[in-house]
């Protein structure tokens, strides 16, 4: 069964191991390899800065853009930036990719800079890693601040650009102000990797009242493989996950769920879902659980069908 994954970060790992290799490099969780074995057809590519680079900046950012094309690109993932690429590639049968940017951190402040991340085909974008930025709060600020008036700025300039919004990471009192702004806008947002706060009570998880905000906007939400947002205690693992999608389905967000794994981005992973080679296993899983249209729609439709109405139509 086909694959849409909506986050890994391994550019981010590339970017400070450059001598990774895309195509095999088995400390990837995402390579092109593994993504044909668990038949990922379309993955999301966060540009995530490191601590380690330093204060975040837009070269780090263009850096992990060159990475990207040189490395993702060239190994054959074709770009998906508007509408018709993505109709090009569900034709085509073939591997795509799509840009994130996760915190507007690097964007120093400029909107010029987002636009220029826009026209070199980043399409997701998160507003704040888990500290604050000079756009909002993220969820680990004490503060619970929102957005400043230059993060509304931003939010404003993404909506009229097609920027997709996704707020995983985002402050409580974050998410209630853009919930605002994008009602009014009517284009929803996707929390491309978080789970049910109801099931596993980790701060980055999403409580019932903003799991139904985004059900009624009809946005999407990632169920995310990060074991610590999955369940607490005993070695985490798939069967746990089921859990968070029950929730979620309970709460009526059947077409709302996508995946967005995380994979590049954690040092541990759940015992039987450590690398995207194994979603075939995991369709298999949810398979025997779930009738085919819903787990065809978690895996797959749910993910394109928002793509379809919300990439930006045409260059
Ligand atoms: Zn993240």
């Amino acid at each position: 069964m086909k694959v849409v994954d909506f986050h890994c970060d391994a550019l981010s790992k590339i970017q400070l191991h450059p001598n990774m290799d895309f195509n095999t490099d088995d400390r990837l969780d995402v390579t092109a390899e593994r993504m044909r074995q668990g038949s990922v057809a379309l993955q999301c590519f966060a540009i995530f800065l490191s601590k380690q680079l330093g204060s975040p900046n837009i070269g780090h950012i263009l850096d992990q853009i060159d990475i990207y094309n040189t490395r993702v690109v060239a190994a054959g993932l074709k770009p998906v930036r508007f509408a018709e690429d993505l109709a090009q590639w569900e034709k085509s049968g073939g591997a795509g990719s799509l840009l994130a940017l996760e915190g507007a951190d690097g964007l120093e402040g400029s909107l010029h800079y987002l636009k220029v991340c826009f026209d070199l085909g980043v399409r997701l974008l998160g507003i704040t890693w888990n500290h604050a930025n000079w756009a909002a709060d993220g969820i680990l600020e004490p503060r619970n601040g929102g957005f400043t008036s230059k993060g509304v700025q931003l939010v404003h300039l993404s909506h009229e650009l097609g920027m997709i919004l996704d707020v995983s990471h985002l402050s409580q009192q974050g998410f209630w102000e853009l919930t605002e702004l994008s009602e009014a806008a009517r284009r929803p947002f996707i929390a491309s990797h978080s789970n049910a706060y109801a099931i596993c009570d980790h701060v980055r998880n999403l409580h019932d009242e903003q799991i139904q905000a985004i059900i009624r906007m009809n946005g999407r939400i990632g169920v995310t493989f990060v074991p610590w947002f999955v369940h607490k205690g005993d070695a985490a693992s798939s069967k746990h996950l089921l859990q968070h999608i029950e929730h979620i389905c309970a709460l009526g967000g059947e077409s709302n769920i996508i995946f967005g794994s995380d994979f590049d981005g954690i040092e541990e992973h759940l015992s039987d879902l450590d690398h995207c080679g194994r979603y075939s296993e995991w369709a298999e899983m949810l398979v025997k659980h779930y009738p085919e249209r819903l787990v065809r729609g978690w895996l797959y439709e749910n993910g394109v069908g928002f793509l379809r109405e919300w990439l930006p139509k045409s260059k």
